[in-house]
């Protein structure tokens, strides 16, 4: 990465750790034969596949033949409400939540068009489920609820052990979207009735295109991919082997860095948003500032547009994202921005920034310099009188 810019956008993805990088290499190189093989190659490839699920097993607190390796975050949230659904034949309804990830609500999309319904729990204002709310969404005929851990926009962190608890009482499976709370919080699945639960390898600083579904081992199950024998017959499909090296090893370094998240990461955030609330007016965080994770801020610079802060920002080296998106070219407000009702005008004013392993004080020095004169201009070219 260039020395010149200064990377905040750490929830969209990470920086691969060398040390990662370092564990995957030989199996790019020399390591190359197939895990299922039985030649010296297998034995060799499949004691590092071993190793990888023993260590996110570690960091979840799980058994390591719960963990089935898959090609991301996306991956394993389809797969878990696929597999649900397919073990409860006569149970056609799902509940999620309003700020899931488009990999969890665009599945239900895609159910209720093949004749499932779908409940949406809303949030309020700070983000937070009214989970008796959520509680009433549960039907007799329903076979799945699907909540995040952590909201990737926001940060906003979700009662995990109430949810699942009452998912427990009602027998439906329970499914949980942890792509952002893996390595940010510490997390122990040993007391913990959650059916399935997704990781991403490059929201950790692993590879792209990997991730994990933790299914647990009393759970039913029905994989998505079908066909040879591998992830013992949950995820079908030659194991991705360089990648699931390092996400074992990125999982391992990840154990040691949860206390530096909630320690220094959150002290650059925490400094970060103090100081711009003290330079500039008008400066609110999105979602629960005491509910979050350490790592996250979301803020909104009322009266800018917040691609135009954006656009400056890139311009000068700092990158970070949109509380927006224009997929349809008209720039819509983020579906998790519009469901804790902000405002349009708000919401099209909010950015987020996402801290990280490599973010260092000097680099903040930098931002918190620049952001408040990036957001002083466009105030003031946007209070300028306009010419005839
Ligand atoms: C990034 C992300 C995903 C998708 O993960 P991929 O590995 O990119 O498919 C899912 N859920 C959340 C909360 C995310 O932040």
């Amino acid at each position: 990465m260039p020395n010149d810019v200064i990377y905040l956008d750490n929830n969209s993805s990470t920086r691969i750790d060398p040390e990662v990088l370092e564990e995957m290499m030989p199996f790019l190189t020399t390591h190359y034969g197939n895990p299922s093989g039985s030649h010296r190659f297998g034995a060799q490839v499949k004691e590092a596949i071993d190793l990888a699920h023993e260590r996110v097993a570690a960091l979840l607190g799980c058994e390591p033949n719960e963990i089935v390796f898959t090609s991301g975050g996306t991956e394993s949230d389809n797969t878990a409400l696929h597999s649900a659904l397919q073990m409860s034949p006569d149970r056609r309804h799902v509940v999620t939540t309003a700020v899931e990830h488009n990999a969890v609500l665009n599945y239900c999309e895609a159910l209720v068009r093949r004749g499932c319904q779908a409940t949406i729990v809303p949030v309020d204002e700070q983000g937070h489920l009214d989970l008796a709310e959520l509680e009433r969404a549960i039907r007799p005929e329903t076979a799945v609820v699907s909540v995040m851990w952590a909201n990737n926009e926001t940060g906003v962190i979700y009662p995990l052990e109430e949810i699942a608890a009452l998912c427990r009482s009602k027998g439906v499976f329970f499914h949980t979207d942890a792509v952002q709370a893996v390595g940010k919080m510490a997390i122990d699945l040993k007391d913990l009735p959650v059916h399935f639960l997704s990781l991403s390898g490059h929201k950790l600083h692993a590879a792209k295109g990997v991730g994990a579904l933790y299914v647990n081992r009393k759970a039913r199950f029905q994989p998505l991919l079908v066909g040879g024998p591998q992830e013992g017959g949950r995820r079908a499909g030659t194991d991705n082997v360089p990648s699931i090296v390092g996400l074992g090893k990125a999982a391992e370094m990840a154990q040691r860095t949860i206390t530096e998240e909630n320690t220094r990461v959150r002290a650059l955030r925490d400094r970060f948003e103090k100081t711009l609330r003290a330079e500039l007016d008008q400066v609110e965080i999105n979602g629960d500032p005491a509910g979050r994770l350490p790592n996250t801020s979301n803020l909104a610079f009322l009266g800018v547009d917040a691609q135009a802060i954006l656009l400056k920002l890139d311009q000068e080296g700092v990158c970070c994202s949109l509380g927006s998106s224009c997929t349809t070219g008209a720039v819509q407000p983020s579906h998790v921005l519009r469901a804790m009702h902000l405002t349009n005008e708000r919401a099209r004013s909010s950015l987020r920034f996402s801290f990280g392993r490599y973010n260092t004080e000097a680099e903040l020095d930098q931002v918190l310099e620049i952001i408040p004169r990036v957001v002083r201009r466009l105030r003031q070219l946007s209070a300028a009188p306009v010419w005839p």
